[in-house]
């Protein structure tokens, strides 16, 4: 079973940053302050850049 809603990690701090509810077929990425270090990050919205379950905190 796969959950509706994934979380997306910042790249700077590995945190969840936000949630996305599908990989989008292009290549598109967030730009947004990370709520978890405040810093602005790009965060590109594909599976490398999902949190998986075992490193979820
Ligand atoms: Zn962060």
């Amino acid at each position: 079973m796969e959950r509706k809603s994934k979380p997306l990690k910042c790249p700077r701090c590995g945190k969840r940053a936000c949630d996305i509810s599908e990989i989008p077929k292009e290549k598109i990425f967030i730009e947004m302050k990370c709520p978890q270090c405040h810093n602005i990050v790009r965060i590109w919205c594909n599976k490398d850049s999902l949190k998986t379950a075992a490193s979820y905190n």
